[in-house]
């Protein structure tokens, strides 16, 4: 008899983490993520509910880097866990960086140096496709879930009971991925769990979100102005460097793209990996028609000196954001709680030729969702603990790229799989409602379980 319980992320998004146990004593958990807070909060990041099962656990599959599934992965060993930590080959590269710089922003909060140095030794690494053992009876595969780099979808054998989570997946075409390759039909799923992001929300065609940004930076281009595009340094950076080196092609030259932050190391791993195994075989053939090895080859895209000092870098901003040559700026943090956006809005948030571009998710409550619902008056700080009251005259535009599933996407998952029983996780509940709305609405005969539903189990 399996027991699974949603310990994480069950009617929301962040600190994702499902454990799935059986009479046997064998147990295995989905992702460790951790949900951080907007910064205004001052709370730390809280942790999903597994510490209780850690010294019981067999063995942790993280579906991909981003923090929110990977992030607590590091705590469980100081929570008594001696198993093994099963993910991707690029995810590695990837949680190594993340967890770091989650260390040294947060402190020793979940977890301290030895317990990430353990991590990352207990880390085994697999491709995508391979079948690999986990547990006695139990087998795992990771496939490709188009969501980042190394990002994958999961099957688990247990004793023949054939179980998908689907951590984040995109059925969307994007630069490095194409849309998910869904399960095979003839090798039909016992128990789906899915996540359900985006099942309320309607998805704009990356073709015209992204014809829509061009239009934007043309616009700032002709009116003399600078542009500042925050972002998420993994994922959504690379996916814009990719867009502008290829659409915005021959405009770069005159238009040049700074990238400044944790950009630098994710590009640096993308460069790695950048091979058919991990990325589509179309960007690989467009970059070499094109003599460049990755899209960071294009002459119009530049480093803001990662080398300087970081008095010396806000200077760099400066010059940057405020002499005569335009440039494009891709920088962190993505949601704008802090980071060297800080010092391009501080220097360049007056000048209402100057535009800000967003291209991701705000949560709720962070600075980031604040400016884009049009708050005009901030208080930034300089990262040396200095405070400036901050008016924003610059255009500010909003475009919603998504690296989750449409809800055709999340239905067509279902109908490949054809499970018995499905949990809609990672998904607010009005998504959850409409999930489940669709999947009766097409006749499925699945089980449906949402987190309501599950609390009641
Ligand atoms: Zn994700
Ligand atoms: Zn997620």
């Amino acid at each position: 008899m399996l027991e699974i319980s949603v310990l994480g992320a069950s009617d929301s998004v962040g600190k994702s983490c499902v454990m799935i146990s059986d009479s046997d004593h064998r147990r295995v958990v989905f992702d460790a993520g951790i949900q951080l807070h907007p910064r205004r909060t001052g709370r730390v990041s809280t942790a999903p509910d597994v510490d209780r099962f850690a010294d019981e656990t067999n063995a942790i599959l993280i579906s991909h880097a981003h923090i929110d599934h990977s992030g607590y992965t590091p705590a469980l060993y100081r929570a008594g866990f001696r198993g093994s930590i099963h993910m991707t080959t690029p995810t590695k590269d990837i949680v190594q960086i993340l967890w770091k710089d989650h260390l040294k922003i947060e402190g020793p909060h979940h977890y301290g140096i030895s317990h990430l140095q353990t991590a990352m030794m207990k880390i085994e690494t697999h491709n995508y496709r391979k079948k690999f053992k986990i547990a006695s009876g139990i087998t795992a595969e990771f496939l490709d879930a188009s969501h980042i780099l190394g990002s994958a979808y999961i099957l688990l054998d247990w004793e023949g009971t054939r179980i998908l989570y689907t951590g984040d997946f995109n059925d969307a075409k994007t630069p490095y991925h194409d849309p998910i390759q869904f399960p095979d039909p003839d090798d039909p799923i016992d128990i789906l769990i899915t996540e359900t992001t985006n099942a309320n929300r309607r998805i704009e065609g990356r073709k015209t979100v992204t014809s829509n940004l061009t239009k934007s930076l043309l616009n700032c281009y002709s009116r003399g102005g600078k542009a500042i595009i925050p972002s998420f340094a993994l994922g959504r950076s690379q996916e814009i460097q990719a867009y502008l080196a290829s659409d915005f092609d021959s405009f770069l030259h005159k238009f040049p793209l700074y990238i400044d932050g944790m950009i630098l190391d994710m590009n640096a791993i993308y460069e790695r990996y950048m091979n058919d195994k991990w990325v589509s075989p179309r960007i690989l053939i467009e970059l070499k028609d094109k003599g460049y090895r990755t899209p960071f080859d294009h002459e119009g895209i530049r480093v803001l000196d990662d080398v300087a000092m970081k008095k010396k870098r806000s200077k760099k901003r400066e010059l940057l954001i405020t002499r005569d040559q335009q440039s494009i700026i891709l920088t962190t943090s993505g949601m704008m709680e802090g980071g060297p956006v800080y010092d391009y809005l501080r220097m360049g948030g007056g000048n209402p030729r100057n535009g800000l571009y967003i291209v991701g998710y705000q949560v709720e409550g962070t600075m980031g969702s604040d400016i884009a619902n049009g708050e005009k008056n901030v208080k930034l700080d300089n990262g040396f603990g200095q405070v400036f009251d901050v008016s924003l005259d610059l255009e500010i535009k909003q475009f919603q790229f998504s690296g989750h599933s449409s809800l055709e996407g999340l239905v067509q998952m279902v109908q490949y799989s054809t499970p018995q029983k499905i949990y809609a996780i990672h998904g607010e509940p009005n998504a959850q409602k409409r999930y489940a709305e669709e999947l009766r609405r097409i006749g499925f005969k699945a089980k449906i379980l949402t987190a309501h539903d599950i609390l009641e189990e």
